[in-house]
């Protein structure tokens, strides 16, 4: 039976390729050691899954830094400015392409990088292709070749894998006004077939085109695009065997366009949405090759081979194993490398785990056991039977109290005991702010100095108590600093914190850690999710220790600082046993404890942080709604156990809320922060037009770059702010939270923050007069 995986993780098990990169970007290693090292991660890919038994083994999967970029580079879709780059410089491919990703800033250039944004739904973030009226596109890059060749040079055939043209257009980004991608079409499909032709000539069997976009939401015109580029491909290679991937949802209402195109196969991702199959084994073509992805490209945990043979048999039954192939789901690129080298996992959690190389091993076995009887008898299936039903009944995973309390929710403990209106005068009287109040987003600088204490202390080389005593140093001291500057509500700082989200799961039970679980974010950034395996709950305090310690040094009131419910949920590898919606409720319960703890603490404001919710959403609109009820009742459920005058912060760092305005005005902070300082207009442009009620701190500057900004460009936002949004209800705070900068720009730029403030409030009193 054919077997297939549609990309492999290609940082290396040691992340080989992020160090690598970052010294050759450093210029501390020549170009021939990092070519060597990412063709040692090629070459182990390909000899691994050959190993394995993969009959389709793909290639052009590896990448430097993002394949979406190499793509761009192959396709000769390269922005105007680099140009000179290359021609003046004389900079190689290799050093365009990063310079590219990168940005350039030498031999007196100062050229901007490409734009950056999230794969999909995934945290995987690709460099946007630009697009410009009556762009040219020329083949400039061989990579794809080059790959098949070298591959083919030590003994393995491999499939290429390509973006098809049309989800390549709709990942870009129109750079002019009045002007569609699909108008490139035509300049882009020769070199299209160009590339094909290369591949053939080399004795290409296979090919790999991604079509993501076929789970998508799709125009008239952009289905029509999809068809005819495939007819073309069809016509003039006739006897390519074209594999059409799609991933990350349902083919839904594009299925019979999907299934009507001329190729080889169908991939689809029947881990995302398995009630598509019978739809499409209903309507499949007698020739279409259908391919089941089961393996989960996306998660860590151990595929179920009881579930995933009710489908292949299902789909074997009904076409033929010729017919049929099984794969991943998508790009193993989402899921951590080896589970092997986890030595600190428990051994009864790593038996409910699978990484990349285990999940290769996955999809090799269910082809094996899709052939067999009597399965009871075979090995590999009654180790997955058994480590599966431990999974089921593990009093590791399951706490009956916890689900209890989970299914007793109520109404009410999703809502506040009193409406805004009703809250904000019993605030504004316990808290006693003046106008324009101002505060910061909760982290204050992680010098090197705190990050090398949590390091030492890791290491055993400071004690706990001398560790506490340090950061309660470093805690004492930014108190008295924010007293000083006169900023309003004051914070903790964070510095206690490695991250917003890992600090949260090391201390609630349900989680556990891996300790080389990394997976590409971008480019040579890696990150390791926490691993949410079991029902969340909260054992003890988190964060009323650093909070109370706080308010204890100050007469001022110090905001408590928490991560939110959706944003621990959306950044960890969650459990697939139970619906991810029942997960977050019941880390929202945590929170609750939390917060109502924080308040009996003395702690009067409360902030809970939702950076993640935008990013949750579901692919095709129709879905937004459901996540969005869950999303937000989550939220609410973990706000909503203190009294009136207890005041609810949330933050968020972005700008888009024209489409979400109602769902965030239902979480019904008494105040939201958020990102504002680059997009100003559009953003208060929704909260104004939607009327929303409550307080809004529009971030009055960029925490992101190092730029001190200066108190007439803050007053300018707040004032234009001021033409949205009610004097009362607006707050003055920077746009996220200043853990990246350093102390000398932040001194600066929060002390100009606060005249700002003292201006307006002078201001408005004149006024008033
Ligand atoms: N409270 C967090 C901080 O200030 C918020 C971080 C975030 O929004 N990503 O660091
Ligand atoms: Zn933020």
């Amino acid at each position: 039976m054919q077997t297939q995986v549609l990309g492999y993780p290609r940082i290396g098990g040691q992340r080989e390729l992020k160090k690598a990169n970052e010294q050759y970007w450093a210029e501390k290693i020549e170009r021939e050691e990092l070519e060597q090292v990412a063709q040692a991660i090629r070459h182990q890919n390909w000899q691994l899954q050959k190993t394995a038994g993969i009959t389709l083994i793909p290639s052009n999967d590896f990448s430097f830094y993002d394949q979406v970029l190499d793509w761009s580079l192959t396709l000769g879709a390269i922005p105007k400015r680099y140009q000179p780059l290359r021609t003046n410089e004389g900079l190689s491919l290799l050093d365009l392409y990063f310079a590219m990703a990168r940005g350039y800033q030498k031999g007196g250039f100062d050229i901007t990088a490409m734009e950056m944004t999230k794969w999909f739904d995934t945290n995987y973030h690709y460099i946007v292709p630009e697009f410009y009226k009556g762009q040219q596109f020329e083949l400039t890059s061989l990579k794809v070749v080059e790959e098949y060749k070298e591959a083919k040079k030590i003994g393995i055939e491999t499939k290429p894998v390509i973006l098809s043209l049309v989800s390549y257009l709709l990942l870009g980004k129109a750079k002019e006004q009045d002007f569609n991608v699909l108008s490139l079409v035509d300049s882009l499909l020769p070199v299209y077939l160009e590339i094909i032709k290369r591949l053939t000539d080399e004795g290409v069997q296979y090919i790999q085109i991604d079509e993501p976009f076929l789970v998508l939401d799709l125009t008239e015109e952009q289905k029509k695009a999809i068809t005819s580029f495939y007819n073309i491909i069809q016509s003039s290679f006739p006897d390519l065997k074209v594999i059409v991937a799609t991933y990350f949802g349902g083919l839904e209402d594009n299925a019979s366009l999907a299934l009507a195109l001329p190729v080889e196969v169908l991939h689809i991702d029947l881990v995302r949405n398995e009630e598509q199959l019978e739809e499409i084994l209903n309507k499949v073509p007698a020739s279409l090759k259908l391919s089941l992805g089961v393996v989960d490209g996306r998660n860590i945990w151990k595929n179920d081979y009881e579930q995933s043979l009710t489908l292949i048999d299902k789909a074997i039954e009904r076409r033929g194993k010729e017919k049929i192939i099984i794969a991943t789901s998508c790009s193993l690129l989402h899921s951590p490398i080896d589970l092997e080298g986890e030595v600190k996992l428990t051994t009864e959690i790593k038996q409910w785990l699978a990484f990349a190389k285990q999940k290769v091993q996955e999809v090799v076995d269910l082809a094996k056991l899709a052939s067999v009887v009597d399965r009871e008898g075979i090995l590999v299936y009654q180790e997955n039977k058994i480590a599966q039903h431990d999974k089921r009944t593990s009093t590791l995973i399951h706490h009956e109290a916890v689900k209890r309390r989970v299914q007793g929710i109520t109404e009410q403990d999703a809502q506040r005991k009193a409406p805004f209106s009703t809250r904000q005068p019993l605030q504004h009287k316990a808290l006693d702010l003046p106008l324009f109040p101002t505060t910061t987003i909760g982290s204050f600088p992680q010098t090197k100095e705190v990050r090398q204490w949590r390091a030492k202390f890791k290491k055993g080389e400071l004690t706990a108590q001398q560790y506490e005593d340090l950061l309660k140093q470093e805690t004492a001291r930014a108190i008295q600093w924010q007293e000083e500057i006169g900023l309003d509500v004051l914070v903790h700082g964070e510095f206690e914190r490695n991250d917003m989200v890992e600090y949260f799961g090391e201390q609630l039970e349900g989680f556990t850690f891996t300790q080389n679980g990394w997976v590409q974010s971008y480019g040579s950034r890696c990150v390791k999710p926490p691993v949410i395996y079991g029902d969340v709950y909260r054992s003890k305090p988190l964060t009323v220790f650093w909070s109370a310690y706080a308010q204890s040094l100050t007469k001022q009131k110090v905001k408590g600082m928490l991560t939110g419910p959706v944003t621990i949920l959306q950044w960890s590898f969650v459990r697939n046993d139970i619906p991810r919606s029942e997960t977050c409720t019941q880390i929202a319960l945590a929170i609750r404890d939390e917060v109502v703890d924080l308040e009996s603490a003395n702690i009067e404001i409360i902030q809970i942080d939702e950076p993640a919710i935008r990013e949750g959403l579901p692919l095709r609109k129709a879905a937004w709604d459901s996540y969005l009820d869950w999303a937000v009742r989550a939220f609410r459920i973990s706000a909503s156990g203190v009294k009136n005058e207890t005041q609810i912060h949330t933050h968020m760092c972005y700008s888009e809320f024209n489409d979400i305005i109602q769902h965030i005005a239902a979480m019904d902070a008494d105040v939201i922060t958020i990102e504002c300082s680059r997009s100003q207009m559009d953003l208060l442009d929704a909260f104004a037009a939607f009327k929303y009620p409550n307080e809004i701190g529009p971030g009055v500057y960029d925490i992101h770059s190092p730029r001190v900004p200066t108190e007439e460009e803050m007053l300018y936002l707040i004032k234009k702010a001021e033409n949205y949004i009610p004097t009362k209800q607006l707050w003055v705070n920077p746009d996220c939270g200043l853990k990246t900068r350093h102390w000398e720009e932040t001194e600066k730029a929060l002390i100009a923050m606060v005249n700002v403030s003292k201006k307006l409030r002078e201001e408005s009193l004149v006024e008033a007069i």
